[in-house]
C-alpha cells in the first residue's frame, strides 16, 4: 500500500525535526531500506506491530505499507504532529502514544501477539531487549523482535562460543529464542550518520528448555562471565550448587566460561535447580 504522503525530508523540515543527540536520534529516510526492514518480521498483512521510537515516521510508513496495524510510542513530542499526519493518511492503522518506552506497561497497552520493531538509541534498545528476553512467561507476549543495534551489540547477541563477543547477552538471547542478523546497515544510511555501523537483529522465541528458570541461568552466567578469563572452578566457587552441577553434567571445571555452549549452560542451570548426585541417571 502506498500512502499519500510528502517525502520524509519535507516532513522533517516542515516540523523542524532536527535530530537531537540527547534522544539518540539518527533517522532513516531511504524508502527501499525501510521497506526491507519492514519485511524482516515476515508478512505483516493484518498483523499488529509495536514500534518504539517512530521519530518522523519513516519505518512506521513502511510497516503500515506492509499491511500492519501499528501502535507506536515516542518520547519526543516534536514528532507527534508528523505522526498525526501519518495517522490521518492511514485511518485506524496507527495509534501513537507519547511517552517513555522504558516506563509504559507495554503488554497492557499493545496486547498479546504483536511483533516488536524498533530503531532505537543504543542504551534504550539494549535495556528493552533485556526486558523482552527476561520475561517470566514463555512464550512471551510478543511474537518477534526486529531491532536495530550497533553492529558490535548485534554481534554479541548472535555470538557463538569461543569467540570474544560470546557472553551473557548471547546466552540470554539464545537459550529460548533464535536470534539472527537480518540486515547489516551502513552508517551512511542514517541522518545524521552515527560513528559506527549498525545491523538489524531478528529474534523469534523458541520453546523454553524444561526444568530451567531464568533467574538460575542469569546467576550462573553472571558469575561465569563476571570472571571470563578464569577457570570455572574459580569463577563459580561462590555460587551455591554450581561446582557440583558441573560435576554432574560432566563439564571439566578447568574450562573457561566462553567455551561452554548455550546448551551446556542450560544443563548446568537445570542441575543446580534440581540437584542430582554424580553418576545418577537422568
Ligand atoms: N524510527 C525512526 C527512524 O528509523 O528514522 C527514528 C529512529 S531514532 C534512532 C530513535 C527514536 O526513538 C527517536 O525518535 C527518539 O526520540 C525515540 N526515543 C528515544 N528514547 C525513547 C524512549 N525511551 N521511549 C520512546 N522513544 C524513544
Amino acid at each position: 500500500m502506498s500512502l499519500p504522503l510528502p517525502p520524509l525530508r519535507d516532513v522533517i523540515a516542515r516540523h523542524g525535526l532536527s535530530a537531537e543527540k540527547a534522544l539518540g536520534q539518527n533517522f532513516l529516510l531511504d524508502g527501499q531500506l525501510l521497506d526491507r526492514i519492514a519485511r524482516v518480521p515476515g508478512p505483516l498483512e493484518g498483523e499488529r506491530v509495536y514500534e518504539v521510537g517512530p521519530g518522523p515516521g519513516g519505518l512506521t510508513r513502511a510497516l503500515i505499507g506492509a499491511g500492519a496495524e501499528v501502535t507506536a510510542v515516542e518520547r519526543d513530542r516534536r514528532c507527534l504532529p508528523a505522526l498525526a499526519e501519518l495517522s490521518e493518511a492511514a485511518p485506524g492503522r496507527l495509534h501513537v502514544i507519547e511517552g517513555d518506552a522504558l516506563a509504559i506497561d507495554e503488554r497492557a497497552t499493545v496486547g498479546e501477539g504483536a511483533h516488536i520493531v524498533a530503531n532505537l538509541p543504543y542504551n534504550v534498545g539494549t535495556a528493552l531487549l533485556v526486558r523482552w528476553l527476561d520475561a517470566q512467561d514463555w512464550p512471551p507476549w510478543w511474537r518477534s523482535l526486529t531491532l536495530m543495534f550497533q553492529k558490535e551489540v548485534a554481534d554479541r547477541i548472535v555470538a557463538r562460543p569461543d569467540t570474544p563477543a560470546y557472553g551473557r547477552l548471547a546466552v540470554l538471547a539464545q537459550w529460548r529464542s533464535m536470534p539472527k542478523i537480518a540486515l547489516p546497515v551502513h552508517r551512511s544510511a542514517f541522518v545524521p550518520p552515527p560513528k559506527v555501523m549498525s545491523a538489524v537483529v531478528h529474534i523469534v522465541p523458541t520453546e523454553q528448555p524444561e526444568g530451567v528458570g531464568i533467574r538460575t541461568l542469569e546467576a550462573l552466567t553472571a558469575a561465569a562471565f563476571g570472571q571470563r578469563r578464569k577457570m570455572l572452578r574459580q569463577s563459580l566457587k561462590s555460587l551455591p550448587g554450581a561446582l557440583a552441577a558441573l560435576d554432574v553434567v560432566g563439564i571439566d571445571p578447568t574450562r573457561r566460561a566462553e567455551t561452554l555452549s548455550v546448551d551446556e549452560f542450560v544443563a548446568v542451570a537445570r542441575t543446580m535447580q534440581s540437584p542430582r548426585r554424580p553418576g545418577e541417571d537422568f
